[in-house]
């Protein structure tokens, strides 16, 4: 008897949100879109710029995590790890539960507005959005490259608080100019924070900014594995001044990496040639699969620095339609970049098997349109 009446209590007040939800929720929550990460059915997943190589031994080290403790807040033995390998002292690092977490704080911390160039990582400016902030795009240049001079009259007008700079970016996969970059970091020198969103970088040829940080104390570096086996994990890391880490530190939940992340983080960093051995698989892949993609009439691959390739088709709704009918999933880049598909790099058979994929599904397409 009890138990019914709850449940129809719970009815009445689902219903009356769900017809009212609008009166409370913040606007700028209402007319924001959600992060697109829907799951697909499919035999070969090329479309979330995941490694397609994980540590299936990881798990062995999770024995020894303590389920009942909370995780080290500070996540120690990690950073400690961490400010090893790229020369830097650990109080220069924040862990983030992904590096989209870090995005979350940075803009809470600081503000807006926040400036970024597009097409790029659509987080920017969604969490600015649901952060009540105002997101500003400028687009790139034909090249896809940094417009110079665009971004110097946006920021001298706008004045962002936080202008976001991914290179390799997604999802053109280029590097921006170093040199149109720099320029940006000197002009915006205690106006703006500059975060170079390093994600890509460890399939890039270029340096990256990391042995720039002591030139720049505004200049803030992000980078996560996810791109380089863990994804599933969630471990993402800000490099910046203590004075920035300091700020940014008091918006960040207690013990935002859970133990499981951290330890099996840890374990990983210990096995750097294995990491390395990957990251070379995938770039001796991409140069593979960007040769092929060339060579197929009809698809014009652009240069990546990445571990994926953002290509343009003569109809990407049919070819990636065409593509899933094969078991292939990549990602469609309708309303980023009109008519282009972008594939994350996978293992050489999963390659073989899209690149086969989409001969088939090209040159049918082709024959439709003669
Ligand atoms: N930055 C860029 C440029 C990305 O493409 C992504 C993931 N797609 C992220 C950050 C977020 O990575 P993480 O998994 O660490 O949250």
């Amino acid at each position: 008897m009890q138990s019914g009446f709850t449940i129809r209590v719970g009815e009445l007040w689902y219903n009356f949100f769900a017809m009212n939800v609008k009166k409370f929720v913040k606007p700028n929550i209402y007319s924001l879109r959600a992060y697109q990460a829907k799951e697909i059915p499919c035999k070969v997943k090329l479309d979330a710029n995941e490694s397609p190589y994980g540590f299936a031994d990881g798990y062995k080290v999770l024995k020894s995590v303590k389920t009942n403790r909370y995780p080290d807040p500070e996540a120690k033995t990690l950073k400690r790890l961490l400010a090893q390998e790229w020369g830097i002292r650990p109080a220069n690092i924040l862990q983030g539960n992904g590096s989209d977490e870090l995005i979350y704080y940075l803009i809470t911390a600081f503000g807006g507005p926040v400036l970024y160039p597009v097409p790029t990582f659509s987080m920017y400016g969604i969490i600015a959005q649901a952060l009540g902030e105002k997101g500003i795009g400028i687009p790139l240049d034909t090249d896809f490259d940094l417009d110079g001079d665009r971004m110097a009259s946006a920021i001298r007008k706008e004045k962002p608080k936080l202008v976001f700079l991914s290179s390799p970016n997604n999802p053109t996969g280029n590097c921006f100019s170093s040199e149109k970059m720099l320029k940006i970091i000197e002009s915006t020198s205690s106006k703006s924070l500059v975060v170079v969103d390093e994600a890509y970088h460890p399939f890039a040829s270029e340096k990256g900014f990391l042995p720039m940080r002591g030139d720049y104390r505004d200049l803030v570096i992000m980078r996560t594995l996810s791109k380089i086996g863990l994804a599933g994990l969630r471990v993402g890391f800000l490099i910046a001044s203590e004075e920035i880490i300091e700020q940014v530190n008091k918006v960040r939940l207690p013990f935002n990496l859970n133990a499981l992340s951290q330890t099996m983080a840890v374990e990983i960093m210990k096995h750097k040639a294995l990491l390395r051995q990957h990251i070379r698989a995938i770039v001796k892949e991409r140069e593979k699969v960007f040769a092929e993609l060339s060579n197929v009439e009809g698809v014009a691959p652009y240069p990546s620095e990445a571990n994926f390739i953002l290509f343009r088709v003569e109809d990407a709704e049919r070819v990636y339609q065409g593509l899933l009918g094969e078991g292939v999933l990549v990602r469609h880049m309708k309303g980023v970049v009109e008519g282009c598909l972008r594939v994350t790099i996978g293992t050489p058979e999963e390659n073989r098997i899209f690149l086969k994929a989409l001969k088939v599904v090209v040159r049918s397409d082709r024959k439709r349109v003669k």
